[in-house]
């Protein structure tokens, strides 16, 4: 069993242990009698730092900590050094500012769990942190927008009255008679508690600030319903203030395409969003009648070769949509007619497409044209179309396509 320094210190960042154990595979890790690195549990994750020889002979960087089931602790490191065997004394220096932000998320969901508890008897079933937030999971089947904002303020309020954060240990029976927030699944016999004077008392193994003031502050963030009952994202400490940092820069620059003030932003963004949709429809109807016009007067000019007009144009600046929609209309407009149509501009792309009744397969056309073309595309008998990396030899090819119905 390795001793565990941060259970009675959280803020010890520096001790002098000596190596029990080094293991080389599957990755190198050492074991020490004594650490203050915090291993990855209880929802919190792990510390990192350096391990140096008490002589300065060797400095591994520890990329990890896991708890092994016997009660060590496993301290990954980067490269293992000969100098460091059972027996030597060394040195643990913990990244401070990682700890420290462990700290005032771990501590911040403390004081946020209690709150949802304190206020609306939401008990907090489990706890997440990730790089950038963290998350509990309520056991609720409702959450509203008010409770997330009471709940906030309250912990907050907690945060503001910079209460202590003790640690005590007590045996199994003690704790069933203190009114735990939370009793530990486990058969230990001691427990050790953290107690937020006159607000919070849970069983828990983490590192915590000693006084509410160090969490600075608590930020509720997205919340959503999962399985059990509702996620709440949060984030405390300096991660609340750089989140809010990066919401107004994007904010601000979002405010600043639409020249308005950040509050205005939702408003000018929906009155955006409604122009886009009218004028898309006021464009679908102009390119509704352009192709009707230009399909009238395409039939107009084509003469009728075997009881049948065959239209063969190419377009430019005009994408695939529009001379799907005049091939759609030439078709529609005479009954036996077909149109082989192509557009050079913006993306080189062709359409065939037949009246109802006619005897050609524009699908089997298609797909052999776009083998000649080194293109992609297909359809059905009476409509296909296809995209060709370039337009150069469009005009060739659609002559190619032509003599042969007429033949
Ligand atoms: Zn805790």
């Amino acid at each position: 069993m390795t001793t565990r320094l941060y259970y009675k210190d959280s803020f010890l960042y520096n001790f002098d242990a000596e190596v029990r154990e080094v293991i080389d595979s599957p990755r190198p890790a050492l074991v020490l009698d004594r650490t203050a690195f915090y291993p990855t549990s209880g929802g919190q994750v792990f510390d990192t730092g350096l391990i140096t020889a008490s002589d300065d002979s060797a400095k591994l960087r520890v990329t990890e900590v896991a708890d092994a089931e016997d009660g060590r602790v496993v301290h990954y490191v980067e490269a293992l050094s000969n100098d460091l065997k059972p027996g030597t004394r060394v040195r643990g220096l913990i990244d401070a500012p990682r700890r420290r932000d462990h700290m005032q998320q771990h501590s911040g969901q403390h004081v946020l769990s209690a709150a949802f508890i304190r206020l609306y008897n939401m008990p907090t079933v489990s706890f997440h942190m990730a790089d950038d937030y963290c998350s509990i999971d309520l056991d609720t089947l409702v959450l509203t927008k008010a409770q997330i904002e009471s709940a906030e303020r309250l912990a907050n309020e907690i945060i503001l009255e910079n209460r202590s954060v003790d640690i005590r240990f007590v045996t199994r029976e003690q704790a069933s008679n203190l009114g735990l927030r939370k009793l530990p699944p486990t058969e230990r016999d001691e427990l050790r508690l953290i107690a937020i004077r006159d607000f919070d008392l849970t069983a828990c193994g983490g590192t915590h600030v000693s006084q509410t003031g160090q969490i600075a502050s608590i930020l509720v963030r997205k919340v959503e319903k999962v399985r059990q009952g509702w996620r709440v994202e949060f984030v405390a400490g300096q991660r609340a203030v750089s989140t809010a940092r990066r919401d107004f820069t994007a904010l601000t620059e979002t405010a600043a395409l639409f020249s308005a003030h950040i509050y205005d932003v939702p408003q000018q963004a929906r009155k955006a969003l409604d122009e886009i949709k009218s004028l898309r429809k006021q464009r679908e109807q102009s390119q509704e009648e352009l192709a009707a016009a230009q399909a009238a007067a395409l039939l107009a000019d084509t003469p009728e070769i075997n009881g049948r007009k065959l239209v063969v144009r190419s377009l430019s600046n005009h994408d695939l949509a529009f001379i799907k929609l005049l091939a759609q209309k030439v078709t529609r407009f005479s009954p036996h007619a077909v149109a082989i149509l192509a557009t050079t501009s913006p993306q080189p792309s062709l359409v065939f497409a037949q009246s109802a009744g006619q005897p050609f397969d524009m699908g089997t056309l298609m797909k052999e044209t776009m083998t000649k073309l080194g293109g992609r595309g297909g359809g059905s008998k009476d409509l296909a179309q296809g995209g060709i990396p370039n337009p150069d030899g469009i005009e060739k090819v659609l002559g190619e396509v032509a003599a042969k119905l007429i033949a």
